[in-house]
């Protein structure tokens, strides 16, 4: 049997330092923010090459508050794709505003800069660029279209830790990027978190106040907050883990580059890199017209896969109100009913990677 992910094994890699830091915590009585989390957050941004960092609970938390650090609300438009986890959409909503949606680059499934400049209008405030399965969106054109009319760019970086494009880090790729720590992302918590990093300190402290219901320095509630914080087990857990975290992520690109040699040829052909990117494969996706049948017949075989994501946005019933239709977005449309997410962790084994290669390789697909 090989598992779709295994948080087991990697747990066990790390235990003795795991332990170590959450008796630390414990022994402090740091149980939320406090030191482990402030030294966290200035690892991570750091790491993403950026001089300001904030953690909060979650990642679907670091959207809604970048999206109102941009000083986003009511009446405003906010630019994303309906190929992602519903998160990203839901957070637009969460801000008061209004998302509008446009198809994503049918090679690397990231937003297409071009559809997002024909949606722009005096009401636009911000465009939410989705690193989807680890790989940066093209963000060059998006960082010219948003200086040219005065938007703030967000990175949805909740898949892409450490990633890069160009030579630079996802992180610093836009005025904010928001990360999850949800336990199977590339970076993970033993629970929930999420960080918003940005170069910006009047966005970083719009954030770090908003997060801890709106209070400055002083206690004074200047605006209406939120309870958003992390706590602080899992800073203690994330410093720990942000150590192994360019291993695990070469690991990653290692067992995908064997994934991409042995599936060449094969009728479901993997997802499209960029050259200039350094892909840090949260999700190993192939394209396949044949994808349930394949699914059913690698599950047979005894190897878990996943798929991400069946349905785009704006056909999820939850998002009917945006007031799209099936046909708007058909090369998002496409690729959810052809994708299929691989075995993918830094710890499976060569050996598993070229099994699964070669099942995919000896089925035969029938186009629908
Ligand atoms: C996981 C994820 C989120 C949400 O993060 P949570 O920590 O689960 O709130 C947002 N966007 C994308 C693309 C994600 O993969």
């Amino acid at each position: 049997m090989i598992p779709f992910v295994d948080l087991r094994g990697q747990y066990a890699g790390i235990r003795d330092e795991i332990t170590a830091a959450t008796a630390g915590v414990l022994e402090s009585g740091q149980f939320v923010l406090g030191d482990e989390v402030a030294a966290f957050e200035e690892e991570f941004a750091a790491y993403c090459g950026v001089p300001f960092g904030v953690a909060v609970n979650s990642g679907t938390s670091a959207l809604h508050l970048a999206l109102l650090a941009a000083g986003v609300g009511p009446g405003d438009e906010v630019i994303t794709v309906p190929f992602t986890f519903a998160a990203t959409v839901a957070a637009i909503g969460y801000a008061g505003a209004r998302a509008v949606l446009v198809d994503v680059d049918p090679v690397t499934l990231t937003i297409d800069p071009e559809a997002a400049a024909r949606v722009v209008t005096p009401r636009t405030k911000a465009i939410i660029a989705v690193h989807i399965y680890g790989q940066p969106a093209d963000m060059d054109p998006l960082r010219a279209l948003c200086e040219r009319h005065g938007l703030t760019l967000i990175e949805d970086a909740a898949q892409a830790h450490g990633a890069e494009r160009g030579g630079r880090r996802v992180g610093g790729l836009g005025h904010l990027a928001c990360f999850s720590f949800y336990p199977s992302k590339n970076l993970g918590a033993y629970g929930e978190g999420g960080f918003v990093a940005t170069a910006d300190p009047g966005l970083a402290e719009a954030v770090r106040a908003l997060r801890d219901w709106g209070m400055d320095a002083a206690r004074s509630h200047r605006r209406r907050g939120f309870n958003y914080r992390m706590d602080g087990l899992q800073g203690a857990i994330l410093r720990v883990k942000l150590r192994h975290l360019e291993g695990w992520t070469e690991a990653r690109r290692a067992r995908a580059a064997e994934y991409d040699t042995l599936l060449a040829g094969a009728a479901a052909r993997p997802v499209g890199a960029s050259a200039d990117a350094r892909h840090v494969y949260h999700l190993y996706a192939v394209l396949s017209d044949d994808r349930d049948a394949l699914r059913a017949a690698l599950a047979a075989e005894g190897v878990q896969t996943g798929v991400h994501y069946p349905c785009p946005v704006h056909l999820e019933p939850a998002y009917a109100d945006l007031g799209y239709r099936e046909g708007d977005f058909p090369v998002s449309e496409s690729a959810s009913r052809r994708t299929l997410s691989l075995p993918m962790y830094p710890e499976i084994a060569p050996a598993d990677v070229a099994r699964v290669a070669e099942l995919v390789g000896a089925h035969a697909e029938v186009a629908f």
